[in-house]
């Protein structure tokens, strides 16, 4: 048999002889286009000096192809019965570490320093859907000494992840990722690429961690509580999602509008990440 892990046949049969069931609830859906994993390791710029995390190694498809390029992958996976998979996949390979446990828990910035040293480090994942924001925001938030996030997602989650500012799309997770790093997206993938196959089309996207910061509010928690409270209920303008969210008088939220130069009818996306930085440095003082 074919064993390349894109051979719908052997994983089958692999998932037969380890009693392995696909867990759709921890969003197991597995890359079987062969050409997607060395596109997504050379949009990451992945070589022979740097170190990779990936979250979620499936069978290890991704895992496979990183490790081949990198000097050392550690892979961060949930699900501990993949692990005897794993042992059989990836016996080739002496620079890859799995860690079995839920990505949330890990303390990344720890594990970077233990496993990596002084080498250049990236992420890549085909992210389980179900918790893509929440990864994406703890990578960011912990600052992490990485150089860039090369990850596939729904479609549509790619598109609210790296809406520009002040479009249809903006919203609370494109404006953190704005603050953080500089998003693009690479390229679509059809749900035929996957085993089984997701009801929706994904996109790969890449953010590189900004160097310095594009704004600088006075008090960065204060900036995202206002973004959260103005887009907690977006058909509503800014001053009505605001003041109904963080309990603010609206005339104290009309006038801040107009100290920035802004109307006070104004909906939260059509705000630029500099003015909520302008406007929380205004209201909380
Ligand atoms: N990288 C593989 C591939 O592309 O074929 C698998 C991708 S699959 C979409 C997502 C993987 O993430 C699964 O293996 C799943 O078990 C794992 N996973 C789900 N939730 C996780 C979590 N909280 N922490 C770590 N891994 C998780």
């Amino acid at each position: 048999m074919n064993r390349e892990l894109t051979n719908i046949s052997y994983i089958k049969d692999l998932c037969n002889r380890y009693g392995f069931a696909l867990q759709k609830n921890f969003g197991q859906n597995f890359i079987v286009n062969s050409g997607i994993c060395p596109k997504i390791a050379e949009y990451a710029e992945v070589d022979e000096n740097c170190g990779v995390i990936e979250i979620g190694t499936g069978i290890g498809v991704l895992t496979k192809e990183l490790a081949l390029r990198a000097k050392k992958v550690v892979a961060i996976e949930i699900d501990t019965k993949l692990l005897p998979l794993l042992g059989e996949t990836l016996s080739d390979f002496d620079n890859i570490k799995i860690i079995n446990q839920d990505v949330l828990k890990v303390d990344l910035a720890q594990l970077i320093k233990e496993e990596f040293g002084d080498m250049p480090v990236k992420v890549c994942a085909n992210l389980p859907y179900y918790i893509t924001s929440p990864i994406i925001m703890k990578l960011l938030e912990d600052r992490l000494p990485i150089e860039n996030i090369t990850v596939m997602v729904q479609k549509e989650a790619a598109q609210r992840i790296c809406a520009k500012e002040k479009s249809r799309d903006a919203g609370a997770i494109s404006l953190a990722v704005n603050y953080y790093a500089q998003p693009t997206v690479c390229f679509n993938v059809s749900p035929g690429s996957f085993f089984p196959p997701p009801k929706v089309t994904s996109s790969v996207i890449r953010l590189d961690i900004a160097k310095d910061a594009k704004v600088t509010p006075k008090n960065e928690k204060n900036m995202f509580k206002l973004i959260r409270a103005a887009f907690t209920q977006r058909r509503k303008t800014f001053v009505n999602s605001v003041s109904a969210t963080l309990g603010m008088s609206k005339s104290d939220i009309e006038n801040a509008l107009e100290q920035i130069g802004e109307n006070k009818l104004i909906r939260p996306e059509q705000l630029s990440l500099r003015q909520f930085s302008d406007l929380s440095d205004i209201l909380f003082g």
